[in-house]
């Protein structure tokens, strides 16, 4: 018994010991580790991608602590547009058993990121599908979902994938799923369907001006000249800067029905509200031809002073040079050709997102991939205040 006594001191010194470097041995791996961490950092920083990942998939295999280091290096390479390496790096996170259950469903989301950027859609879509029944991940996998059936041109999914994320109480998608519904009418080849879906897109938005022009067309199509007046006069009520755009068949509708009277009346009713070079430039027609040369001159000389247009413009100096050789005749003809080309180099859209200018209608931005965002622009040359 006193021999164990004496050898109690010798036990405590000997747990002491081995404690010790144990603590040791753990401060050196942590000291190594810490070494080998910043190594990798400064190859970022330096611009060595390549020995990056060489260090950093050295130090992978240690604990679950490098996850996070290995989403951030997935993350840089996916920004700086290397989608293979952002791709190896998520991937092989992935695989790995040693995540929490968060790490794993983040790395699912970056990998889903590089997938995209690569132009995979359909592994893409396989990782957000499966992160959608994440509650975490739900509103994020479902809005990444519309994004893939948006470029896919999968209209019917992504109205559903839009209405889901509705219900779960995500931002709101009435106008992106109104555009959706008039992709498919355009798609459709039945007047009844293209009709059908039409009305769905002005059940989800009451403000979608492509569906009143769709359905105006479609009515022009179907010999219902007054049905399409209608519904193309809606347009100005929805959002009068879409005017310009039902100008030219709405003239055309009252001219199949022999009531130009009426289209003048309107058009002036409208230009009291908006004096866009395009309506100046279709009311000067009008008068043109319904009351004569002098009446579309008076009327442009008294628009232009107050709202100065260039198509207002170019139209004066047509019905100027059409008058004939007189003095001035050369300086016409001068003027004229420097305003067409002027109005023919010119955007006559523009996003009021992201300020993407193009000359066509587009009803998805290619710049900033908002819908609806691109209108028409007035034409109206600005006055300066002195
Ligand atoms: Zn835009």
């Amino acid at each position: 018994m006193e021999l164990l006594w004496l050898l109690l001191p010798v036990a405590a010194a000997s747990g002491w010991w081995v404690a010790r470097r144990e603590y040791a041995g753990r401060r050196n791996r942590a000291t190594a580790r810490n070494t080998e961490y910043f190594k990798g950092l400064n190859y970022l920083i330096e611009d060595k991608p390549d020995q990056a990942i060489e260090v950093f998939t050295r130090m992978a295999g240690v604990d679950r602590n490098t996850a996070e280091i290995h989403l951030t290096l997935g993350n840089l390479f996916r920004r700086r547009g290397e989608v293979d390496r952002a791709i190896h790096i998520h991937g092989s996170l992935i695989a790995r058993t040693t995540l929490t259950a968060d790490q794993r469903r983040r790395a699912m989301l970056e990998l889903g990121e590089d997938y995209l950027r690569a132009g995979l859609f359909d592994r893409a879509e396989e990782l957000f599908r499966e992160l959608l029944e994440q509650p975490d991940h739900t509103e994020v996998a479902l809005s990444r979902l519309i994004y893939i059936f948006q470029q896919e041109k999968d209209w019917r999914q992504a109205i559903t994938y839009c209405d889901r994320l509705e219900q779960i109480g995500g931002e709101s998608k009435k106008r992106e799923t109104a555009h959706f519904c008039c992709e498919l009418a355009e798609e459709a080849s039945e007047d009844d369907e293209t009709r059908t879906w039409l009305l769905n897109a002005l059940a989800r938005d009451p403000g979608c001006v492509r569906a009143n022009l769709l359905l105006g067309r479609l009515a022009m199509r179907e010999g219902d000249c007054q049905a399409a007046i209608a519904t193309f006069q809606a347009v100005e009520r929805q959002d009068r800067g879409y005017f310009p755009e039902v100008i030219a068949p709405l003239g055309e509708c009252y001219a199949i029905l022999n009531r130009l009277d009426e289209w003048g009346a309107y058009l002036r009713e409208v230009q009291q509200r908006d004096h866009g070079g395009r309506i100046t430039d279709a009311l000067a027609d009008w008068f043109l031809r319904h009351e004569g040369e002098e009446a579309a001159l008076r009327f442009l000389e008294r628009e232009l002073r107050e709202y100065p247009t260039l198509l207002g413009l170019r139209r004066l100096v047509e019905i100027q040079l059409e008058r004939g050789k007189g003095a001035g005749y050369a300086d016409l003809r001068a003027l004229h050709c420097v305003s067409t080309q002027m109005l023919n180099g010119a955007a006559r859209y523009r996003c009021v997102n992201c300020g993407f200018v193009v000359k066509a209608l587009h009803w998805c931005c290619p710049g900033c991939q908002q819908w609806n965002t691109i209108k028409p622009m007035p034409d109206l040359v600005m006055k300066t205040s002195t």
